[in-house]
């Protein structure tokens, strides 16, 4: 349809006679970007309103507070390159309205899942850290390996006191004011990365080789990226975390979870602000860009980025349901320009139970993604249908989870007293078996339904990160106490 000049950033175009006219906004200027027929814009217009945009929703949002400590996750790709050049632009001197947070960057090598060399690695790490280097900015280069070291804390959900959650952001400016006086400023930081340790990238290999869909692998690497981006937050004390999802992506992710199952999710997965986590909130502050929009931006206002051959790269629309979903939504986008906006349109409406759900303490979260468990929704769900079709099949009642688990457990914890040398290496003091090997029908009651289906394409659960499994282990134990001693407590 129309392309930019490699030279100055102007646009041809055959089929739009409005091309030729001036920019819509300043009616001055020559046109150099059409992003919708009949709207060329010229460049500094542009600027202003993609800027604009930026600014717009973060203040719309009013969520993150001056003064915070705010997480830039960086990929390298372009829309979160861009979303780092909008937040150096916003933090510049002359900047219009200033942001007022103080950044910080994440990048993740996953060099090991495409069995990048360490040398490429390296040089890809070296591109990065130059890239990071000129914006000033503390940054942190960690590789996905480190993702195997995470304490099971990273699964919890942290203690906080209802004050820490109702501050307000009216009060946060104040004493963001109020500082501002005598702020200091330390000194600019960098953290070396991390020696990439061989058996951990082996470990890393295996794990990934032990699941046997691309979808499922797809799922299981977007949760451990989660996890290692919490980490990254919480351990150097940044409360919001910085995504670079942008609409295109966040309409093929709102249509890919549906499908996986994850409907229950949808809205937090794909939504401005995503609070699963309790302390650290993520926020996408580039949902209402279009990847369109920004490789126009990238290239007329040289924000450099840098490729990095992903798990999906060059593999067919078939592999996964996200590559399938993907090709979907891009190819009716064509023929169709509206898509994108209105699936993404769509995911604004959406208002999830999991929010609600985690601020109460004691309902149980999934233990892969940290949303409220999904399966005991009472009726009209994937899972619901699942579990009835099972029954259908199989002509008998599924067992009650829990109750059949708490039979398994007293089972295996006779076996184990019997054959227990007393050394308390396998016993834990309430004779529990604690040996490190998880069931998949264990681990399936701490599981939402879509993310049981990731667990389900897995041959084996051994090479599952320690603190998954320690963390499962430990909740497994708490159910199982509470059902022995459940006829003893009061309703
Ligand atoms: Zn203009
Ligand atoms: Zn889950």
């Amino acid at each position: 349809m129309c392309e930019v000049d490699q030279d100055g950033g102007h646009m041809r175009s055959a089929e739009h006679p409005s091309f030729s006219k001036a920019c819509v906004k300043c009616k001055v200027h020559p046109p150099a970007v059409l992003l919708r027929v009949g709207d060329p814009f010229c460049r500094g217009c542009f600027n202003e309103y993609f800027i604009h945009k930026f600014r717009a929703m973060l203040g719309k949002n009013r969520i993150i507070f001056p003064g915070e400590k705010v997480l830039l996750a960086v990929s390298g790709g372009p829309s979160s390159s861009s979303m780092l050049r909008q937040v150096q632009q916003g933090l510049s001197i002359n900047a219009h309205k200033k942001l007022r947070f103080t950044p910080g960057i994440v990048f993740i090598d996953e060099g090991a899942l495409t069995g990048r060399s360490l040398e490429d690695r390296h040089k890809t790490n070296t591109e990065i850290r130059i890239l990071f280097e000129s914006t000033g900015f503390p940054f942190h280069i960690v590789s996905l390996e480190q993702v195997l070291e995470l304490p099971t804390s990273v699964l919890m959900w942290p203690h906080m006191s209802s004050t820490d959650r109702t501050s307000s952001y009216k009060v946060a400016v104040g004493e963001f004011d109020q500082n501002q006086s005598c702020a200091f400023q330390p000194p600019y930081q960098q953290q070396e990365p991390a020696d990439m340790n061989k058996a951990h990238t082996l470990e890393l290999q295996l794990l990934m080789a032990s699941v046997k869909t691309h979808t499922a692998r797809e799922e299981l690497l977007n949760m451990l990226r989660q996890h290692l981006l919490l980490h990254t937050a919480r351990t150097e004390g940044y409360s919001k975390l910085m995504l670079g999802d942008n609409c295109t992506r966040l309409a093929v992710k709102l249509l890919s979870s549906i499908s996986l199952g994850r409907g229950a999710q949808a809205a937090l997965d794909t939504g401005f602000s995503d609070s699963r986590y309790g302390d650290v909130i993520a926020v996408r502050p580039m949902r209402d860009y279009s990847a369109k929009e920004i490789a126009y931006y990238n290239h007329l206002f040289d924000v450099p980025s840098v490729f990095i051959p992903g798990l999906d790269f060059k593999t067919p629309d078939k592999n996964s349901i996200q590559r399938l979903t993907e090709s979907f939504v891009t190819k009716l986008q064509t023929e169709f320009p509206s898509t994108v906006t209105t699936i993404y349109r769509t995911s604004e409406k959406l208002q999830s139970d999991c929010k609600a759900a985690s601020a109460v303490d004691d309902r149980p979260l999934c233990v892969l993604c940290q949303c409220a468990l999904d399966t005991s929704a009472e009726n009209t769900s994937a899972f619901q249908a699942t579990l009835i079709s099972e029954q259908l099949s199989q002509s008998k009642c599924p067992k009650d989870c829990l109750q059949s688990l708490t039979d398994d457990k007293t089972k295996s914890a006779a076996n184990c007293s019997s054959q227990c040398h007393g050394d308390g290496g396998c016993c834990s003091p309430l004779n529990i078996c604690v040996s490190n090997k998880l069931e998949p029908m264990e681990l399936k009651t701490l599981l939402c339904y879509s993310c049981q289906l990731t667990v389900k394409d897995m041959t084996s659960l051994e090479h599952l990160p320690r603190y998954i499994i320690s963390e499962a282990q430990k909740r497994l134990r708490r159910f199982q106490m509470r059902a022995e001693i459940s006829s003893f407590l009061l309703d």
